[in-house]
C-alpha cells in the first residue's frame, strides 16, 4: 500500500496516510477539519537502490583484468618478434607450404 502525503490548506498541517490506490483521497484535515490536498510526491513509491552499481563495479574489475593482460602483452612484445623472426628464418616452415 502506498503512502500518500497530505497538506492542509487551512493550518499547513502535513501528514502521511496509508491508503490503497483505489481509496478516495482524504480531503479533511484531522487537525482542523479544513480541506487538505494530496501531494504528488508519493514517498517511497520509487526507490532507486544502489544494487545496480555492483554490476558496474564487477564489470570494471573484469575490465581491469583485461587491461592488465593487454599491458603485460605490450610490455613483452620482443618475445613475439623473436618467434616470428625464427619462423621466417626456419626453412622447415617454408617446405610445409
Ligand atoms: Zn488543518
Amino acid at each position: 500500500m502506498p503512502t500518500y502525503e497530505y497538506r492542509c490548506d487551512e493550518c499547513d498541517h502535513e501528514f502521511e496516510e496509508f491508503q490503497s490506490i483505489k481509496a478516495d483521497p482524504l480531503d479533511i484535515c484531522p487537525e482542523c477539519e479544513g480541506s487538505v490536498k494530496r501531494l504528488i510526491s508519493a514517498g517511497g513509491a520509487i526507490l532507486f537502490k544502489g544494487d545496480g552499481f555492483y554490476i558496474t563495479d564487477y564489470r570494471s574489475d573484469d575490465y581491469k583484468k583485461a587491461a592488465k593482460k593487454d599491458a603485460e602483452a605490450a610490455k613483452a612484445p620482443s618475445t613475439e618478434k623473436e618467434k616470428k623472426g625464427k619462423k621466417k628464418e626456419g626453412k622447415k616452415e617454408g617446405k610445409k607450404e
